[in-house]
C-alpha cells in the first residue's frame, strides 16, 4: 500500500485563516506530498491564504477566487483548474454560511431569506462543485465535506444550519451514487464543535466545547490536525472502498444517550 500522494492534486475550499479545518486538511494532505489548490470566497481571502500556504515546504500551490453562490464563477474556475493542471485527484469541501441570528434562539423563528441563505452556501455548493469537479477526476478520486451532529440530532442554536447540514448528508450520499460509476467517491466529516471563524456566530459556543470536555468519551475536543488526517484517509486509496459514509471525527461524542 502507497500511503505517499505524491504526484496527486487535491483542491481545497475553505480556508479562511490558520484555525479553519480547511487548513488542517491541506496540512494532512501537503504532508502526504500532494499538490494544493486553493480556492477563496473573495478577494479579501487571498493575501491571507496566499501568506499561510507560504508556510508550507516546497508546495507549489494554486490559488483562485470562487465565491460557491455564483454558477458561472464555480464554472469557470474549474475551467481554469483544468487549463493550469488537467487532472484533480480529489477535493475538501469546507463551505459553509448561516446569518448569525438564525444561530440562537429557536429554529422556529427562522427567516425564509436565511433558510435559503443556509442551504444555498452550505449544502447546495457542494451539488454545483461536485459536477463541476468531478470531470477533472480522469484518474477517479475523492470528495469530502465538513458536516456536524446537528444535522443527525437537535443541538441548541444550531438551528437552520443543522438543516442545511441533513441536506448537505443527503446530497452527498446522492452525489455518491451518481457519481460512483465514473470512480469518484463521495464521503463526509462530522467534526467535533472547533473554535473557527464560522464557530463563533454560533450562540453559546463556549458551553458546548465545555460539554465535549466533560462528556466525550475521549474526554476532550478534537482539533484541525485530526480532521485533517481523516481527510486524508478519505482522499487516499486507503479508504478506496468507502463511500457515501459520514465518519464522525469527535471524541466519540456521537455515540452518547442519557447519560
Ligand atoms: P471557517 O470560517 O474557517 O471556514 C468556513 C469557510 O467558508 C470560510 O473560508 C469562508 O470564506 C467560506 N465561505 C463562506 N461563504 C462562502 C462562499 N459564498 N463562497 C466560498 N466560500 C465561502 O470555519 P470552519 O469551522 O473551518 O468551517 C469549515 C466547515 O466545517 C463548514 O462546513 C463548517 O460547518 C464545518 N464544521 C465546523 C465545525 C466547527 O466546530 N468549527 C464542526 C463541524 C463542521
Amino acid at each position: 500500500m502507497n500511503f505517499s500522494l505524491e504526484g496527486r492534486t487535491y483542491v481545497v475550499m475553505g480556508v479562511a485563516n490558520k484555525r479553519s479545518i480547511a487548513w488542517g486538511i491541506a496540512r494532512s494532505l501537503h504532508e502526504a506530498g500532494a499538490r494544493l489548490i486553493f480556492t477563496y470566497a473573495n478577494d479579501r481571502f487571498e493575501q491571507p491564504v496566499k501568506d499561510l500556504v507560504s508556510t508550507l515546504d516546497g508546495q507549489d500551490a494554486l490559488f483562485y477566487e470562487c465565491d460557491v453562490t455564483d454558477d458561472q464563477a464555480v464554472s469557470n474556475t474549474f475551467t481554469k483548474i483544468k487549463e493550469d493542471v488537467g487532472t484533480i485527484h480529489g477535493l475538501a469541501h469546507c463551505i459553509a454560511f448561516a446569518n448569525k441570528e438564525d444561530l440562537q434562539g429557536e429554529f422556529v423563528d427562522t427567516s425564509r431569506d436565511g433558510f435559503l441563505l443556509a442551504h444555498n452556501i452550505s449544502a447546495y455548493s457542494l451539488v454545483v462543485t461536485a459536477k463541476a469537479a468531478a470531470p477533472l477526476m480522469t484518474e477517479g478520486g475523492g470528495i469530502v465535506t465538513l458536516t456536524y451532529l446537528g444535522g443527525e440530532r437537535v443541538v441548541k442554536n444550531y438551528n437552520v444550519m443543522g438543516v442545511a447540514k441533513a441536506s448537505l448528508d443527503a446530497s452527498m450520499k446522492y452525489l455518491a451514487n451518481d457519481l460512483g460509476k465514473h470512480g469518484v467517491r463521495v464521503n463526509a466529516i462530522s467534526a467535533g464543535p472547533i473554535r473557527t471563524l464560522s464557530a463563533k456566530g454560533i450562540g453559546d459556543f463556549n458551553s458546548v466545547l465545555k460539554k465535549i470536555e466533560e462528556e466525550a468519551p475521549l474526554r476532550r475536543t478534537i482539533t484541525q490536525e485530526e480532521v485533517g488526517d481523516s481527510a486524508y484517509y478519505l482522499l487516499s486509496d486507503l479508504s478506496r472502498g468507502v463511500t457515501g459514509e459520514i465518519i464522525h471525527v469527535d471524541a466519540g461524542y456521537n455515540i452518547l444517550g442519557l447519560s
